[in-house]
């Protein structure tokens, strides 16, 4: 199935996102606004899922990381520090005609790729939004949204040493919201400007920042395998030293194969002692570490992978999306992974006919414990099946007339549209295992095979 899938039109996934209530233009109503979206019903479950997966993987499962949500608003000598306030700028070009704006290091040519006008000089323009905190509006009380969520963890980094007693080499995780005022947008949830990060700060002793570079290059590679997305689409690329930024000793950028092309999806950073060094200078506090071996102060090196959970999202769709013919009939699905996909189960009884509903609603209320879980008695099941394929729904279990007797119901498999009939008591543990990646056909007590199986 997976080398017949087709490469996803953007158009489509879009269209997709929209009709089943993934994602929406922001205040639609209003004709939406530039760059901005809403995550609906289906794409608030996908999200969170990722960023659960996320935060399993580098806070939970680690005993060498710890959480932090730091507010978006900061001091602004933060982004003096940070070198934000400098040279935080994308060199920007207006067309003399159209008036239309583009970033001039994208440009081909030196005419508006639109109407072909003439171009003005570049100009260097800063992507923070810039906002007043309290009631005077003037110089004094600008404050910036945050840009990236990153210095959140630089300037808690004592507050995290003292209060945890981490020692080297520890990590500080946080996911949060970043605002960046981008010049050229587009490309659906790709380049917004609000947006949502999963960024690392991983604080290593100077001379081993090398080797844990290359270890959280190669681990957060493998996190998107383990999201499902396909090894095939995915590529590292190594900044050269003319573009790498100020601060990065190395760079490495995690790069998808979105519709429009390879595009980076994660940026991975051995940013040396810069940000320490910067807020050391700033602040007047020595933002030192003791290490107790040696018995002298050090500034760490922070190795940072910095991730966009909207990008994840939008990698996940495009990997997920596939059409085929089920049953006769064509077919659109998501082959998502389990883990992320919004509806981890769908309960549809075989027809509306009242006598199924107790049962069937019984099982919708235990399922619903634990996940997730959908309910349908709208159309025929056939439709049905293909309403929970198109959201990535992994599992559907049917409850028929024969349930009522012999207490059993069908669990069928989105991706093979295997079936298999088993008790509903154990219908949780059952549906857990499968989950978790048992195959459909390992069958519990009492369960047999019903369909696509060479015995059914
Ligand atoms: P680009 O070159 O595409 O603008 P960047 O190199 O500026 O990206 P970083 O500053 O490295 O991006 O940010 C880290 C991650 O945050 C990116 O890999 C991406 O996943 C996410 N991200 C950055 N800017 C945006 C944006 N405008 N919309 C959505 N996600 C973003």
């Amino acid at each position: 199935m997976t080398e017949s899938r087709p490469a996803v039109d953007m158009e489509k996934l879009v269209s997709l996102c929209r009709r089943r209530g993934f994602i929406f233009p922001s205040s639609e109503i209003y004709g939406g606004l530039s760059s901005c979206w809403d995550y609906g019903p289906l794409g608030v479950e996908l999200k969170r899922n990722i960023k659960q997966a996320w935060w399993r993987a580098v806070v939970q499962q680690r005993d060498d990381m710890v959480g932090l949500d730091a507010s978006i608003l900061m001091h602004p000598q933060v982004w003096q520090a940070s070198g934000h306030v400098e040279g935080f700028s994308d060199p920007l070009v207006e067309c003399k005609s159209c008036h239309k704006r583009w970033r001039s290091d994208e440009l081909e040519g030196d005419k508006c790729p639109d109407c072909g006008g003439e171009l003005t000089e570049p100009k260097l323009f800063n992507l923070m939004f810039k906002t007043f905190i309290g009631p005077v509006e003037d110089e004094a009380s600008v404050v910036y949204l945050r840009p990236e969520t990153a210095q959140g963890m630089f300037v808690n980094f004592e507050n995290v040493v003292n209060t945890t007693r981490k020692r080297l080499p520890f990590g500080i995780a946080q996911i949060g919201k970043s605002f960046r005022n981008e010049v050229t947008t587009g490309n659906f949830i790709f380049r917004c400007r609000e947006f949502e990060q999963m960024e690392i700060e991983f604080f290593v002793k100077p001379g081993t920042d090398k080797q844990w570079f290359d270890y959280w290059v190669e681990e957060r590679l493998n996190w998107y395998v383990s999201l499902g997305i396909r090894k095939e689409n995915l590529k590292l690329r190594q900044h050269t030293k003319e573009e790498l930024a100020h601060y990065a000793r190395e760079c490495y950028d995690i790069n998808y194969l979105y519709p429009m092309g390879w595009a980076e999806m994660e940026g991975i950073a051995n940013r040396g002692d810069f940000d320490l060094v910067q807020h050391a200078k700033f602040s007047g506090k020595g933002l030192s570490y003791y290490d107790e071996e040696t018995k002298e102060h050090i500034v760490p090196y922070i190795i940072e992978p910095s991730a966009g959970v909207d990008r994840t999202a939008l990698a996940v769709l495009c990997d997920a999306y596939d059409e085929d013919v089920a049953d006769g009939e064509p077919r659109v699905l998501l082959h998502l992974h389990p883990s992320i996909a919004p509806i981890k189960v769908a309960v549809l009884p075989l027809s509306r006919k009242e006598t199924l509903a107790p049962l069937s609603k019984e099982v919708y209320a235990e399922l619903r414990q634990q996940w997730m879980t959908s309910f349908d008695e709208a159309q025929s099941i056939g439709r049905r099946y293909r309403r929970q394929d198109e959201i990535g729904t992994p599992f559907c279990v049917t409850i028929d007339f024969q349930s009522l007797e012999d207490k059993q119901v069908t669990i069928r498999e989105r991706d093979s549209l295997r079936q298999i009939r088993v008790p509903i008591e154990g219908l949780r543990a059952t549906l857990q295992a499968k989950l978790d990646g048992e195959d459909l056909f390992v069958l519990p007590e009492g369960g047999k095979i019903w369909k696509g199986g060479e015995t059914q």
